[in-house]
């Protein structure tokens, strides 16, 4: 009979201890195993080889500081997860395994009218082709994440109203795609899976406080506080575009007037350069005409950053992180957009908040969301399944 606090549940909690630390990183030393789990040098290398012994980590040569130590990642035989992530106008499909390996990706443009049967008729396609192609048997899926670009109420699991994808409000995606493939589903709106996915594999490695600011047809903010995402409990948490810039501003989809959004999405800012540039313009094109020199475009990428750089203040001044992430297609624009963004945090912020603060592009370009999908698997899964298939029933009681 085990109680708790025996040898034998500390050496459990231990060993998650070290699979969580582990799971999250990618890869880690074990002397930064040591460091991210309070244990000691000498516990984390028998609980290593433990766990090496049940198939559930591998263990390879590499060097840290010029000294040779060993790098410790989960099996890559261990399982593998997937990522959805339906965007405005595509789908994109990744199959990846818990040593963050992307085994394979692909993405197909996404009618924005298509109904929500149609999409997930369509995912549930690809999550198989793709799962196919791997070689990889259905029956070692740990879970699917799933983007959707729209607030998930946290209660009902349901989308809220978003004008982006119309016909979707009121389903809950995670029964929707679960139903079809018989796996867990975990599911997030874009802009916090951006920052999964950026914290994870990108621009955000190595901080625990950053802010994921996507532009697209709306704009977001994925939060990051403490190395964990924070939703809010109605999962509205971060919506920046929201901002008051202007009490007599134009009048935004939320019903206000003069939001940042109406200062910085594409619907606004398009028609700025329509009479001049021609009526079929996309923000893609603004940035690289912007990048090839021409000054209305450079005028108007300038104006959204600093106008975005406000937005950005306040989140200094009420959150105080160490690195904002740039994401959507403005990221593409470089400095031309991130100098007006710092521009305006050094104006508007208290120094102290913004002391510490990096502005930086996504590193993941479009990938971010699905990639930010495998990460909230990685984050979600628990390790009972990992530890209970590779362990024996009792674990030696060491620790
Ligand atoms: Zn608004």
């Amino acid at each position: 009979m085990e109680t708790p606090g025996s040898q034998t549940s500390l050496h459990r909690a231990n060993l998650e201890r070290v699979v969580r630390a582990v799971r999250m990183a990618g890869s880690l030393t074990q002397a930064e195993i040591a460091r991210a789990t309070g244990l000691s040098a000498a516990t984390v290398s028998n609980i290593v080889r433990e766990l090496k012994d049940g198939g559930t980590v591998e263990v390879t040569p590499t060097s840290a500081g010029g000294r040779r130590a060993r790098s410790v990642s989960l099996s890559g035989s261990a399982g593998i997860v997937i990522g959805v992530d339906f965007g405005h106008t595509h789908l994109r499909v990744a199959v990846g395994n818990l040593a963050h390996q992307v085994l394979a990706e692909e993405s197909e443009p996404l009618d924005v009218d298509a109904s929500s049967a149609q999409g997930f008729g369509r995912a549930e396609e690809l999550v198989k082709r793709l799962i196919a192609a791997t070689g990889i048997g259905q029956d070692k899926v740990i879970g699917v994440g799933l983007g959707v670009p729209g607030p998930i109420d946290v209660e009902s699991g349901t989308l809220g109203s978003t004008s982006i994808l119309p016909g979707w409000t009121g389903i809950n995606p995670s029964e929707e795609l679960a139903g079809r493939l018989g796996v867990p589903v975990y599911v997030d709106n874009d802009a916090n899976l951006g920052a999964l996915g950026e914290l994870v594999w990108g621009a955000g490695r190595g901080v625990r406080d950053l802010a994921y600011i996507k532009v697209a047809s709306g704009v977001g903010a994925g939060l990051v506080i403490d190395g964990q995402i924070y939703r809010g409990p109605g999962g509205t948490a971060g919506e920046i575009g929201h901002i008051t810039l202007d009490e007599s501003g134009p009048v935004c989809r939320c019903g206000n007037r003069g939001c940042l959004e109406t200062f910085t999405a594409a619907r606004y800012v398009l028609p700025l350069l329509q009479s001049s540039h021609g009526a079929d313009l996309t923000m893609e094109r603004v940035v690289r005409m912007a990048r090839e020199g021409d000054p209305g475009c450079r005028r108007v990428i300038a104006d959204v950053g600093r106008h975005i750089g406000s937005g950005v203040a306040n989140l200094c001044n009420l959150l105080n992180p160490s690195r904002v992430v740039l994401g959507g297609d403005l990221a593409e624009a470089g400095e031309l957009v991130l100098g007006p963004i710092r521009d305006s945090v050094s104006r508007y912020a208290i120094p102290s908040a913004a002391r510490q603060l990096s502005v930086l592009p996504g590193a993941l370009g479009g990938r971010a969301e699905v990639l930010g999908a495998l990460a909230l698997v990685l984050s979600e899964m628990g390790d009972s399944t990992l530890l209970d298939s590779a362990l024996p029933a009792s674990a030696p009681a060491f620790t």
